[in-house]
């Protein structure tokens, strides 16, 4: 297994190297995000171990990068603070996981271990369906460009079809992941709430993205 190591204090770095190597991980080790990038897309890594703090482009913006370019190794970020602000951003720039320095190097190969465990997936922030486009970070929603304003739930339906595009959805199926217990009496609250969203999604737009499926469900889909 090979890792990437991204940090600029040599001290910390070493540590980190001479202890990975002792378990038997191949390790690589940069001190900047400019080299981190290049070398995050030029291999396969393992696992990227990623410190937030570093000159140049910092660790949120390394781990952007890579995603936007399609990496899909799995990240641990070491944050210096044990800040919440810290943590979120991380996890929204595309980090799987963070350990708050100082930390217990067990606990480090305890974390990389949990990591090369899972399956790799990237979790994408911005989902698309043909020109529509929802940010999950922000919960901006545009299509061909225009901006289209969502209420809550609107938000938390489309959300719901766009992660599962291509996919035909029972009225259950959507009704349990995008309402609590208190409106699944409601029987035809999805429907209604397609109808709104078709309104702002589809009314204007070629080719009509939700689809109904008849005797079945919804589905999302730039396809006919
Ligand atoms: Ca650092």
């Amino acid at each position: 297994m090979r890792i990437l190591v991204v940090e600029d204090e040599d001290k910390i770095a070493a540590f980190i190297k001479k202890g990975l190597e002792e378990e038997g991980y191949a390790v690589d080790m940069v001190g900047d995000g400019e080299t981190a990038i290049d070398y995050a897309l030029s291999a396969d890594y393992d696992v990227i171990i990623l410190d937030i703090m570093l000159p140049g482009n910092d660790g949120f913006a390394v781990c952007r990068e890579i995603r936007a370019r399609g990496s899909s190794a799995p990240v641990l970020m070491l944050t210096a603070r044990d800040a919440v602000d810290d943590r979120v951003q991380g996890l929204d720039a595309g980090a799987d996981d963070y350990l708050v320095k100082p930390f217990a190097f067990r606990e480090l190969v305890a974390r990389v271990r949990a990591l090369l465990r899972r399956p790799r997936e990237v979790v994408p922030s911005r989902l698309k369906v043909g020109d529509l486009a929802l940010d999950v970070r922000t919960h901006a929603a545009e299509r061909g460009g225009r901006k289209i304003v969502l209420t809550a739930r609107e938000y938390a339906l489309l959300e719901f079809l766009m992660r599962n595009k291509n996919q035909v959805l029972t009225r259950t199926q959507i009704a349990e992941h995008v309402w609590d217990y208190d409106f699944l009496s409601e029987s035809n609250i999805v429907d209604v709430y397609i109808r709104y969203l078709r309104v702002k999604v589809d009314a204007d737009f070629e080719p009509k993205l939700i689809q109904t499926v008849r005797g079945a469900g919804y589905k999302i889909s730039d396809q006919a």
